[in-house]
């Protein structure tokens, strides 16, 4: 009998499957798409079947363990996607397959070390560090995570220490089994350590002291490996932090998903004219192709999905429903729900891996027939797709920031295109590749007003240049005339949302002697001043230092906290506004599960007067009573060195401004602004989209950006700055090699610093390349996959189709 083989994707950056022979006993289910055990090196993986009937590999290959799978985990039609992805991306078809399957069904056996007790080995050089690194661990750890800090191979040692008896190997094989149901969570004991006392106390172990601030920090409960995480501490400190009677750990039931429950059915609704129109447009959009579904805020877009998706339905096809972020749209959620109870499953991050796995499955089956999640929701099991909706298309969140680094949008056309789907892109404020695109296709589709033809409210521009501003506030720009407006809304018993796109209680703290600003020691960004709890905080690494006493440069003792932050404004809020119930909303005040829930459940309920937050609040929200809309500050975001930068302003001030007068009552934006003739705040004042994008569409022409030409952004990081910069250079060289050779219309701008020059102690420095799609895509497939790993302590990341350039 002639031998099969099987070619099988592992997650890891291989630019190549390995191969498998495929045993006799297996060969009816280790199909293309299939989920096998396979054995890599000492361990047993989990993979993918990417091909079976390939060639005779030429080195020995090893046997397939297993197929723990009756069907294929990934059908044919994602499979094909996988591929395509990895080809597009550049990426490793094994990444790019992990990425597409839920994390529970991956999988590799660990090995575990631990040190014998009562063993007298004497050793040194690797194998001391390796029993002494054992030892901190409280004797036991996964060998991986050994060898990853001691930054070298362990096996040679692993395997001496093992034979005389100083250590004992056993391997716990890949698991199948879902994720627990419960979650363990530290609590801190009793009344917080006073700050003052905490040196004394923690002196010798700032790991203890880490955890210990960080769990303070985020209210003094939180779930234990998140808290390992962020704090990149062991289970050690932990553990003595437990001996020393200064927290308790327990297990408790995880938090209700609050998407696992009935919902009530939806109320039917006669469609507008404009709708019933808008949803023949989208019948008539050819098998594989999409529309832009270009529709004011509150136009009724969510309704023509719902609509469409009926449709569907009814034909006997499944969708997907991609929503930005999850927690952020409830609503949209909940009414996708009330339409199809008993079809929808939720696919969201604050599932657990095992809640997760059981969503993914009913799809698989075909018990339920629409998926809803965000951007990795693309690749819901769904059978036969018949329409994928992208709600907010705009939205940087599609972007994945990882390898693969694909966009949702982007995805969805291929899916589409395999599959015979139809995609209707939804947005207010269409991106400029949407735009262009679905404009030379004659594909847009368009809802030009609010339903119940409820006016779009009125926006004023407040120059807080000339303003008069309230006399007794500081820190930031209040101006009488947004003071003015909260007293008349609050006094009619309405409900106000207040827009600062800046965390923390402000953006830096400046030396008023000499000027200098203090940083972060590993990112190059300023540190962020917080009050609750008071210190400077970074806002990439999380590194955290006290409030300075004096400059470190020069001694002086006035610094001067500027850009004003949420924290601050929740401040003039309540001191402006000593009733008014106000509610924060940003990554501070969202750490758990659910918090956004509760917290616009709160707005919906009418317990809160004053929604105040980030970017946050300018999502997927209705809510009636919201009658005015203020924006503190315009320019937040106005001058970042990204070219993007006017695109990202306009639309977050157009998006939160829609939030407003939704409701019979009516309602009004202000927004405050240095810069009042800046075409995003003019048009977006305007509520006009299709102005901003005409404009902005020039502005983009020279140099080109977007949607004009297209990119492929390289960045090389690494601890030491020379060495990147050399391979920045040698690889600079390289890629116009590349281009000479092929003879490719592309240019390379760089390499240069990256405008954030250092992030969690690695330098950056970033290569661009500009040119049409197609000659990108050939470079891509020839360069990326020589470019994976780490070489010499720099990394390259290949990002097509970057959202920014940062
Ligand atoms: P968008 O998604 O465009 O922002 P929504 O779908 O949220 O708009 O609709 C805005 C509001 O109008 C919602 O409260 C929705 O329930 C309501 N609505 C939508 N379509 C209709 C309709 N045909 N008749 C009555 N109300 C509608
Ligand atoms: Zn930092």
């Amino acid at each position: 009998m002639t031998e099969r083989f099987a070619q099988v994707a592992l997650p890891l950056p291989l630019a190549d499957p390995y191969r498998y022979r495929i045993p006799a006993s297996l060969a009816d289910r280790a199909l293309p798409g299939a989920r096998v055990v396979v054995p890599v090196r000492r361990q047993e993986w989990i993979g993918v079947v990417t091909a079976v009937d390939v060639p005779v590999p030429e080195m020995a290959a090893r046997d397939i363990l297993g197929v723990p799978d009756v069907e294929p985990a990934l059908p044919l039609p994602l499979l094909e996607l996988g591929r395509q992805m990895s080809r597009y991306y550049g990426a490793p078809i094994g990444l790019v397959l992990r990425a597409m399957l839920p994390a529970a069904l991956w999988g590799h056996s660990t090995i575990l070390l631990e040190v014998v007790t009562g063993s007298r080995f004497r050793a040194g050089g690797t194998a001391e560090k390796l029993l002494e690194w054992l030892h901190d661990r409280g004797g036991s750890a996964r060998a991986e995570a050994a060898a990853h800090a001691l930054k070298r191979p362990i096996w040679d040692v692993v395997d001496r220490l093992q034979r005389v008896g100083a250590i004992a190997v056993s391997v716990v094989s890949p698991s199948t089994a879902g994720a627990m149901a419960t979650m363990r969570v530290a609590q801190i004991e009793g009344t917080p350590i006073p700050l003052i006392e905490r040196d004394k106390r923690f002196g010798r172990s700032p790991k203890q002291r880490a955890l210990y601030q960080a769990l303070e920090e985020r209210g003094g409960r939180f779930p234990v490996n998140d808290l390992l995480e962020l704090t990149g501490a062991g289970p050690g400190p932990l553990k003595s932090l437990v001996s020393a009677g200064l927290i308790t750990i327990a297990d408790i039931e995880s938090p209700r998903d609050p998407f696992a429950g009935d919902v009530p059915p939806a109320r039917s609704v006669a469609l507008t004219a404009d709708q019933v129109d808008a949803l023949a447009a989208l019948d008539q959009i050819a098998p594989g192709a999409g529309a832009l579904l270009f529709g004011v805020t509150g136009s009724g877009k969510t309704q023509v999905y719902l609509e469409r998706i009926k449709l569907a339905l009814e034909a006997g096809r499944g969708a997907i429903v991609l929503v930005p972020e999850i927690s952020l749209t409830p609503q949209t959620v909940g009414r996708v729900r009330a339409m199809f109870p008993d079809q929808v499953a939720v696919l969201h991050s604050a599932l657990s891996d095992g809640e997760r796995a059981d969503a993914w499955r009913a799809l698989h089956r075909g018990e339920r027939r629409i998926a809803v999640g965000p951007r990795s929701a693309i690749f819901a099991p769904v059978r036969d797709l018949g329409v994928i909706v992208i709600d907010e298309e705009h939205e940087a969140s599609y972007k994945n920031s990882e390898t693969p680094r694909y966009h949702a949008r982007e995805v969805a056309a291929m899916r589409a295109r395999i599959e015979g789907a139809t995609v209707i892109l939804g947005t207010a404020t269409p991106s400029l590749e949407s735009w262009t695109r679905a404009s030379a296709a004659n594909q847009v589709v368009r809802l030009p007003t609010r339903v119940a033809a409820r006016p779009m409210p009125p926006v004023e521009i407040v120059d807080v240049r000339k303003a008069p501003q309230v006399s007794g506030v500081s820190g930031m720009a209040w101006t009488q005339r947004l003071d003015d407006a909260m007293t008349a809304t609050l006094t009619a018993g309405n409900q106000v949302l207040l827009l600062l796109n800046r965390r923390g209680w402000a953006s830096f703290v400046q030396c008023t002697a000499c000027g200098t600003v203090v940083e972060c020691p590993n990112c190059s960004i300023s540190l962020t001043v917080h009050r609750h709890p008071e210190m400077l905080r970074c806002h990439y690494c999380d590194h955290h230092v006290p409030m300075p006493e004096a400059c470190a440069a020069c001694g002086g003792v006035t610094t001067r906290a500027i850009g004003a932050g949420t924290q601050q404004l929740e401040r003039v809020v309540s001191e402006r506004f000593p009733t008014a119930r106000i509610a924060r909303m940003d990554l501070d005040t969202t750490g758990t599960k659910w918090s956004h829930h509760r917290i616009l459940d709160r707005v919906g309920s009418g317990e809160i007067d004053v929604l105040l937050g980030t970017q946050m609040i300018a999502k997927g929200i209705d809510f009636p009573n919201v009658t005015l809309v203020g924006v503190v500050d315009a320019d937040t975001s106005l001058h970042l060195p990204d070219f993007r930068s006017a695109e990202r302003t306009f639309q977050l001030i157009a998006q939160v401004a829609g939030r407003a007068g939704r409701g019979p009552k009516g309602g009004r934006v202000l927004v405050q602004t240095r810069q009042p003739e800046h075409a995003a705040v003019v048009f977006a004042a305007q509520h006009d989209a299709e102005g901003f994008l005409a404009a902005e569409t020039e502005l983009r022409r020279s140099p080109a950006y977007p949607p004009h030409t297209s990119l492929v952004h390289l960045v090389l990081s690494g601890e030491d700055l020379a060495a990147v910069n050399a391979r920045a250079s040698a690889l600079a060289t390289w890629c116009e090699r590349i281009i000479a050779k092929n003879e490719l219309p592309l240019l390379v701008l760089g390499p240069a610093p990256c405008p954030i020059e250092r992030i969690k102690d690695r330098w950056r420095v970033h290569l661009i390349l500009k040119g049409p799609p197609q000659a990108l895509g050939r470079w891509v497939r020839t360069a990326a996959p020589r470019l994976g790993g780490e070489r010499g302590g720099v990394r390259i990341s290949v990002d097509r189709d970057p959202v920014s350039l940062m």
